[in-house]
């Protein structure tokens, strides 16, 4: 389900935030991208990524969670109903 998702990395050298598609990582161990600010080639090594990677499951986790608590909220009958 994160296949579409995508993260920000900072480029090390320019700070340039580069948004990398998650799938493009889950494939292999290490990857490198090109920088789309200054063009150098950036290694970013598994365990940063899995980091931010985790980051995002928990994000989306809380994500979840809201969203079903929101529907629980909407389903109970609140005491305003009853009223006429
Ligand atoms: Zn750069």
């Amino acid at each position: 389900m994160f296949e579409d998702e995508t993260i920000d990395i900072d480029c090390p050298k320019c700070r340039h935030k580069n948004s990398i598609l998650v799938s493009d990582f889950e494939q292999s161990a290490e990857s490198q991208f090109v920088c789309e600010g200054c063009k150098a080639t950036i290694k970013v090594e598994s365990a940063a990524f899995h980091d931010r990677l985790e980051q995002l499951k928990k994000e989306v986790d809380d994500l979840e969670r809201e969203a079903t608590q929101d529907t629980r909220k909407a389903r109970r009958p609140r005491k305003d109903d009853f009223q006429i």
